[in-house]
């Protein structure tokens, strides 16, 4: 996949900048929502309706206390009703996802195409926190997923039999070693395989594998020498198979052509 340049450089100075800041907004807003998914999505909260609180006193939260980063900064990091402190992982998180929505757009052509794999990047970084935190991956996250990927596909050349052969190519196998062997996998990174098999083709999927077996199975290898794990312990694996898809997706043929595939 070819990363460019975009926005007109024939574009003024101060339209152009102007533009970069609107998206650093836009990106720290649709930050903010992104992690009220992570923290209500592992508890069974709905993410669109339902009151948003503060978990530690269940303060219904008014749009102000919301406002990405500045809320965070006015209320000094603490809660306005109870004083609990707040963690900094929200502003940074806000913050980082409005820096990389302004790289996207900068780097990636067109601005379609940079929006739907910016979100892509934001729905696997919460995927990757929340199996991390829970051992679960939400169907949410799936979901967002699969309809970003419908939207992919026009931006990303692969036969459509190739996709179709993607879908199973490591899906197919993840369950039927679960048949065999109990709970080899997680079901959701069975469906992660699935979606992202269409999204990728046969070929990237088995390369975005391979980079996720191979990372994993080096965070393994640290976390059994510093005795935090067994051979029987748990990895969450969402969040590798995500890290594959992601290098696969951006680096995949550069990687390819080095090995003259
Ligand atoms: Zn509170």
């Amino acid at each position: 996949m070819k990363i460019t340049p975009t926005i007109k450089i024939s574009m003024k100075g101060e339209i152009k900048m102007f533009l970069y800041v609107w998206f650093f907004i836009l990106g720290t807003i649709v930050g903010c929502i992104f992690q009220l998914c992570m923290d209500r999505l592992p508890l069974g909260l709905n993410v669109i309706k339902g009151q948003i609180f503060c978990f530690h006193c269940f303060h219904p939260l008014r749009w102000f206390d919301l406002v990405p980063i500045i809320s965070y900064i006015l209320s000094k990091g603490r809660c306005r009703y109870c004083q609990c402190r707040i963690s900094l992982r929200y502003p940074i998180f806000e913050l980082l996802s409005g820096l990389l929505l302004v790289f996207m757009v900068y780097h990636v052509t067109p601005l379609e195409k940079a929006c739907l794999l910016y979100l892509l990047i934001m729905d696997f970084t919460i995927l990757t926190i929340i199996d991390l935190e829970w051992q679960i991956i939400p169907d949410f996250t799936l979901w967002l997923e699969a309809i970003l990927t419908i939207g992919l596909v026009f931006y990303i050349d692969v036969p459509f039999k190739e996709r179709i052969i993607g879908m199973f190519i490591i899906s197919l196998p993840m369950f039927l070693m679960n048949q065999w062997f109990i709970e080899s996998f997680g079901g959701g990174d069975i469906k992660l395989m699935f979606i992202s098999g269409f999204l990728l083709g046969y070929i990237h999927i088995l390369l975005a594998f391979c980079i996720a077996v191979i990372a994993g199975g080096i965070y393994a290898g640290v976390l059994m020498i510093q005795k935090k794990a067994n051979r029987h312990s748990y990895i969450a694996f969402g969040g590798f198979l995500c890290l594959g898809i992601l290098i696969s997706l951006f680096y995949g043929d550069l990687i390819l052509s080095f090995y003259g595939l």
